[in-house]
């Protein structure tokens, strides 16, 4: 077969357990397209050798009959988790030969259902970005490319190139303000954000704690289903993972969506939206309709402010999370004449410019004096963008909005990088979701006049995951999006 790398994981797992293909077939299969796509910069670390001893070992299994849930199937990790005797390196200068003595709890819970790790993939340093350019090991490459290059989103941008490029069934990756939904939604994949505590933190490295969620990004619904299946769940390590049941995501897709009440805000419909996009969303809605659902108008009053707050209260919190590395007990020094010499040219050589912007405001925003007028005032925006969240989900079951106002865009591109604020904008619908803790999930609608995939999510209430992929799996279904 020559196009095992296609499959999404439901066909690999039918075609594995059917004994049609076998798991070191398909790792090779994998890695032949890994050496054919090093072009597009995905990965920063590969470990085929690895992933081989991993493909043998489910083998066994496969013929012992004692296979797993996702045996055999090859997976990304996006290189913020930590993966045991792995290069672990946040695609950051000051950690770039971190090698972790331990395993994050969600890839060793993927690991424990039998997936293979092809290698870590590419990522904004620190997942502070959303285009990818920021990493320390240069941009990725959006696989939609034609003529000019073109940004794969980010920051986990590795990640949903790879799952578009085929290389590699499955990937993982965190959002913070959008990092898992913007690039699926750049690069024509699906991803979902789940809950805030559903998946475990332990072995993530943090970027902002109260924000920061993993989940997985993939080809289709069902994939994600089948992934978020594997990668949730509570963890005592991580003290703020929820105590809260996984139920079986996969079993509500195809579930009937009469009636359902899917809530359209009328805030994510500013004026001068690319009329493309509102498009599609209107659009959605129409399939949706077709479908069953109802359609119900709410509003977000607060969204105008969920941007200055987040880009408040993320900074904030990254300041502190990257205090720790001082080049005494992490990853690189550059030594100096005395202790603070030494945290100077360590800091200064070892992060780039975007993580060095953000550990300036951050303190900026938690120093005394500025600490009521910034931060505190941001953490009560953040209740009231949760407010009207709770207040329109007494009105509906699901929210539906564009994942970003844009589509992927040049690398270098001249007014994207002229100022940093010109890049928070795009965060403008993805990040009240993180603010109030919320599931959210981003699949392709359809593709834009440049060619060029556009992405809509899903919001859904807090461990309401199960509605969100009910609704998308019919909305995919609707749509019948042509991957690459
Ligand atoms: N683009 C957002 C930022 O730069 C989100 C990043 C993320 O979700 N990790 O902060």
């Amino acid at each position: 077969m020559s196009n095992l790398t296609e499959l999404t994981i439901s066909e690999s797992l039918e075609k594995l357990r059917a004994k049609e293909i076998s798991p070191v077939e398909l790792t090779e299969a994998y890695i032949k397209k890994l050496e054919d796509n090093k072009k597009y910069n995905a990965y920063v670390t590969t470990v085929p050798e690895k992933a081989l001893e991993q493909a043998k070992e489910s083998e066994k299994r496969y013929m012992s009959g004692a296979n797993k849930p996702l045996d055999g199937i090859v997976l990304g990790i996006k290189d913020l988790f930590c993966t045991k005797d792995i290069r672990t390196t946040a695609c950051s200068k000051i950690i770039d030969n971190f090698v972790p003595q331990y395993e994050s709890t969600v890839t060793q819970n993927l690991l424990d259902d039998g997936a293979v790790f092809l290698g870590k993939l590419n990522l904004d340093e620190f997942a502070m970005g959303g285009s990818n350019e920021t990493s320390y090991f240069g941009p990725v490459v959006n696989p939609w490319s034609k003529d000019v290059k073109l940004v794969a989103g980010g920051s986990s941008g590795g990640s949903a190139a790879a799952v578009s490029a085929n290389m590699c069934a499955g990937a993982t990756g965190t959002d913070t303000g959008g990092s898992i939904r913007q690039p699926s939604a750049f690069c024509g994949v699906t991803g979902i954000k789940p809950t805030y505590g559903r998946c475990s933190r332990y072995g993530v490295i943090a970027f902002a704690s109260s924000l920061d969620q993993a989940g997985p990004i993939c080809k289709d619904v069902r994939d994600c289903a089948l992934m978020l299946n594997s990668m949730a769940g509570f963890d005592e390590k991580d003290a703020t993972s929820a105590r809260v049941d996984v139920p079986n995501f996969e079993s509500f897709l195809g579930q009937d969506i009469r009636g359902l009440k899917i809530g359209i805000p009328n805030e994510y419909r500013p004026d001068g939206l690319n009329e493309e996009i509102a498009n599609y969303w209107d659009k959605a809605i129409e399939m949706m309709k077709e479908k069953g659902a109802e359609i119900v108008n709410i509003s977000l009053p607060h969204t105008k402010y969920a941007l200055p707050c987040y880009y408040v209260i993320a900074p904030a919190e990254a300041s502190s999370n990257l205090a720790r590395y001082d080049g005494i007990r992490f990853g690189n020094r550059v030594n100096g004449k005395n202790m603070e010499e030494l945290h100077i040219n360590t800091r200064s050589s070892g992060f780039g410019k975007e993580v060095k912007r953000r550990i300036l405001v951050g303190t900026y925003v938690l120093s005394a004096g500025f600490y009521d007028a910034y931060y505190l005032k941001a953490q009560k925006v953040r209740r009231l963008i949760k407010n009207d969240f709770d207040e329109a989900f007494k009105k509906c079951d699901v929210i539906l909005t564009p994942t970003s106002p844009i589509e992927a865009f040049a690398i270098g591109d001249k007014k994207m990088n002229e100022s940093p604020i010109n890049m928070y904008l795009n965060d403008v619908f993805t990040v009240s979701v993180n603010l109030a803790g919320l599931p959210a999930l981003s699949l392709p609608i359809g593709l834009s006049k440049n060619g060029l995939p556009l992405g809509m999510q899903f919001i859904g209430k807090a461990f309401d995951e199960k509605t969100i992929f009910k609704a998308s799996y019919q909305l995919e279904k609707s749509v019948n999006f042509k991957r690459i």
